[in-house]
């Protein structure tokens, strides 16, 4: 794909400015200049158009520091774009919003899919971002003092882009992530990562086995059972913790930004009451409670279930609730408690890898899960100027940390490059 500029886009130095990232005053991004120069000139290199990469891009264009976003796909938003229809946030509209603009109101509480996209494209276009489609960023590599982005070559004049800053925001959810289930390849049904579900239409009438309970496994084997499908069964390996979305008015996630600072125990057997209190023991039907608290899940990398209809689903008996996945037979599902299904269909709704070792696998930024080492404002030592946001999965909401990291970002680099300090290096504590 050729580079490109998307919709609404403009030059972040200013409308009328050249184009090139090679050209104009603020347009040089590092080739053959000296790194001090070019890091008063050289706009910030943003890789990825989503949210986090676009709330960076705006809170360094509010502090008066040029960016480019270089973005693979030939839009902004395309993981958004592609995740299934029924989806709304979890979070809420107001805790939901990037810096510099919120969601309109007419979204409602909680935002539908089709919105996110639409006020992203709105944010890029309200923050005048310099979006340059297109453009797949293969590596990171160091270059003296700035940073190399390889596979930019074509929006670079043949010469990869290059800057003292980089903000990586490529995404957490970013591999489709399947386990290596025994016998898999000999199963003659149809097996789907949750990522190509959109809508039950194509599962009318089939027997569906959904994989995992998080919020994504729990919302599709509803979609599934509402849409008209034979048999929805939702398989799990671990018993999630499942809250309620709201209770009289008061969102589950402001919960989580008020107890995201407190101790995991404590906050553990807070989860205990709030779940007893919050949601029926659906034992009896399959699926008991957890046993993991509510914080330590979390750290683990596992968030709550919000309750969007699982719970009502299970207790009409429209979702079956059964043990996890053990294997493939070549005429059936092998569950962990010995029992054999035969669904037509398995939606592997098992999460993701953030694929960052192709990118910064060199650089040893990465901990042994292939997360960063320094995230938001911080740096990894050896790796002056390389930012890395939209890495957590925290329970006050990964959008509202997005917003967090980017002003913190933002803030970190205009101090540099006024020479007020150098960059933060250090271990993010999450
Ligand atoms: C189903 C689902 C529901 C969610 N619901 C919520 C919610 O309710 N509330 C909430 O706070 N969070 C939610 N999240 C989590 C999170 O907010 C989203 O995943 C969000 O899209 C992450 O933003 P991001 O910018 O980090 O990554 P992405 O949105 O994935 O954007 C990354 C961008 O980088 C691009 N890219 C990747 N690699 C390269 C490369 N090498 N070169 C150039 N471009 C590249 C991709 O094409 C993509 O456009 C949800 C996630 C999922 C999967």
């Amino acid at each position: 794909m050729s580079a490109g500029r998307a919709a609404g886009a403009v030059d972040a130095l200013g409308p009328g400015l050249p184009v090139s990232l090679s050209e104009g005053p603020g347009g040089a991004v590092g080739r053959g200049m000296a790194p001090d120069a070019a890091a008063v000139a050289a706009p910030v290199l943003v890789v990825g158009a989503g949210p986090a990469g676009l709330a960076a891009a705006a809170a360094l264009g509010r502090r008066g520091v040029p960016a480019v976003v270089l973005e693979r796909a030939d839009v902004v938003a395309s993981s958004w774009r592609g995740h299934y229809d029924r989806l709304h946030l979890h979070t809420t509209r107001r805790m939901s919003a990037l810096p510099g603009l919120a969601i309109p109101r007419s979204a409602g509480r909680w935002v539908s899919r089709d919105d996110v996209v639409a006020y992203l494209e709105r944010y890029a276009a309200h923050h005048r971002l310099d979006v340059r489609t297109g453009v797949e960023v293969t590596a990171v590599v160091r270059d003296g003092d700035r940073w190399l982005l390889e596979g930019t070559e074509a929006a670079g004049d043949g010469e990869p882009l290059a800057s003292p800053h980089v903000v990586v925001a490529t995404g957490y959810n970013h591999v489709p992530a399947v386990p290596a289930w025994p016998g898999v390849e000999a199963w003659p049904g149809t097996l789907l990562h949750a990522r190509d579900y959109r809508a039950p239409a194509a599962f009318r009438g089939r027997d569906v086995l959904v994989v995992g309970s998080g919020n994504t496994g729990a919302e599709i084997a509803v979609d599934l059972a509402e849409g008209g499908a034979a048999r929805v069964r939702l398989s799990f390996r671990t018993a999630p913790n499942i809250v309620r979305r709201s209770t009289a008015g008061w969102p589950a996630q402001a919960t989580g930004v008020l107890v995201r600072h407190l101790p995991v125990p404590l906050v553990d057997r807070m989860g205990v009451v709030v779940t007893r209190l919050g949601v029926p023991d659906l034992t009896a039907y399959g699926l008991p409670r957890s046993t993991v608290g509510v914080a330590t899940r979390v750290r683990q990398g596992t968030v709550p279930l919000q309750d969007v209809g699982l719970v009502a689903a299970v207790r009409a008996r429209r979702v079956e609730p059964v043990p996890a996945v053990v294997g493939f037979e070549p005429d059936a599902v092998v569950l962990a408690d010995g029992a054999r299904v035969t669904p037509d269909v398995v939606v592997a709704a098992t999460g993701y890898r953030p694929g960052l070792e192709s990118l910064l696998g060199g650089l040893g930024v990465l901990d042994a899960r292939g997360l960063p080492r320094a995230r938001g404002a911080r740096t990894a030592p050896g790796a002056p100027g390389l930012y890395v946001t939209g890495f957590t999965n925290p329970i006050s909401g990964m959008l509202r940390e997005m917003r967090i990291d980017a002003v913190r970002i933002a803030r970190a680099i205009a101090r540099e490059r006024a020479g007020a300090g150098a960059p933060s290096v250090g271990v993010a504590q999450r």
